[in-house]
């Protein structure tokens, strides 16, 4: 019997979804992914067939609220017309933290809803996003198994050194403060890839730069996470879109005391108003900072590769040397020239770039570094829905 598997991967704007088959024992296959994007705002609701043919592309009817719960719906609306009214076998979402308790994907019931949101205020932008749908899917599926699978997840078993901040140790034992780190969904997909495409760098260390929206870096070692440039919360490490990464407390305490400005109002500034559209003054989206002529479009990009370099650098001595660097996401998977000038910086470490293969455009992984660099440089597109649906099926058959 083919089992079909729904991802549910909720932001605080979209809501995007992906539908998988699994028919043996095969890794399950994509049938449809879409989103509703522009919540609050303007929705539109896309849809895709597993080759990128494009099945959906329209605004929201009027007629469904503009929420979340309304999007949820309508894709829901939209699947069961694809699908002859099938239901899937199982739900597997994205959730953003899953604090101290939560280390591995989780079948969700009453007692599991109840610490999500006991764990909101850990990540308060984004965790009450990922609950919302978990909810709604309960009422109108109630016989469906829901799994959540967690983006801190793969860094639990980070050494204790990697995880503290050097607050008094109480604060990380009582309060739960210290390093969690995220994007773990798609390092584990990373580390799941890898033995196939570079079996002596999984084996070894690698140093992985998811590089999207949000963006963040992992060490692995033999495929384990060993520490990561995000933090207690998704603003640390890397600059991002709108988020400004690893900045100095007094700076927090500076605008609190002598700016006399609110909590509310620093949250939306370290992270909604900074980073690459806070530098560049133009936009958040790399695509358009790479058109833009304005000086400061060119200023935002240079902080980024550097802060990127600074890390691989860094995460590199935490590994004790580096066999293989990966670029995934958004912006590591398609543009050549972050990652020519990150190498470039990197050269002194043995990084060498060809770049004929990075120029190269193609959405397999791929080997983009010369026979002869000491460190092997690939560009791997991440999956984190597969990750999620995995672990969906294995969750719910556990
Ligand atoms: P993600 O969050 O992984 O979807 O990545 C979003 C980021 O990837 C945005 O900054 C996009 O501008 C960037 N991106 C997507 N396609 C390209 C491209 N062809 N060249 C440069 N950046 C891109």
């Amino acid at each position: 019997m083919r089992a079909s598997i729904l991802v549910v991967n909720a932001g605080s704007s979209s809501v995007k979804f992906s539908l998988f088959d699994q028919q043996d024992a095969a890794d399950p296959g994509l049938r449809y992914k879409g989103q509703v994007e522009g919540i609050h705002v303007e929705p539109r609701f896309t849809a895709k067939s597993a080759d990128g043919g494009l099945l959906a592309d329209e605004a929201m009817p009027a007629d469904v609220p503009n929420s979340h719960d309304g999007a949820l719906r309508h894709i829901l609306a939209w699947l069961e017309r694809h699908t002859g009214g099938a239901k899937p076998a199982v739900i597997g979402h994205r959730v953003v933290h899953g604090g101290r308790r939560f280390s591995r994907p989780e079948r969700i019931t009453p007692e599991v809803i109840a610490e999500l949101e006991r764990l909101v205020p850990l990540a308060p932008l984004h965790a009450p996003h990922n609950i919302t749908p978990i909810r709604i899917l309960a009422e109108l599926l109630p016989d469906v198994p829901q799994v959540a699978c967690f983006d801190t997840a793969f860094h639990a078993e980070q050494p204790e050194l990697h995880q503290l901040y050097a607050l008094p140790y109480d604060f990380s034992q009582r309060e739960g403060i210290r390093r969690y780190g995220f994007h773990g969904l798609s390092y584990e997909y990373i580390a799941s890839v890898l033995p196939q495409i570079d079996p002596q760098a999984a084996q070894g260390r690698t140093v992985v730069a998811h590089l999207g929206n949000g963006a963040s870096m992992a060490a692995l070692q033999g495929g384990r996470g060993i520490a990561s440039t995000m933090g207690f919360t998704a603003l640390e490490g890397l600059p991002m879109g709108t988020r400004t990464g690893s900045i100095d407390a007094g700076v927090v305490l500076h605008l609190l005391n002598h700016l006399k400005m609110d909590a509310r109002g620093i949250e939306q500034l370290l992270y909604k108003q900074s980073g690459l559209l806070g530098l560049s003054g133009v936009s958040s989206d790399m695509r358009e900072l790479h058109a833009s002529q304005d000086a400061r479009a060119k200023l935002a990009i240079d902080y980024f590769v550097s802060k990127i370099a600074r890390e691989a650098a860094s995460l590199a001595t935490t590994l004790g040397g580096m066999d293989a660097l990966v670029f995934t996401a958004g912006i590591g998977e398609n543009d050549a020239v972050v990652r020519r000038e990150v190498c470039r910086l990197l050269g002194w470490l043995g990084v060498a770039l060809d770049q004929d293969a990075n120029d190269a455009r193609s959405g397999q992984p791929r080997r983009v570094s010369l026979p002869g660099s000491r460190v092997a440089v690939h560009v791997i597109p991440t999956n984190e829905e597969l990750v999620i649906a995995r672990h969906a099926l294995k969750c719910a058959v556990r």
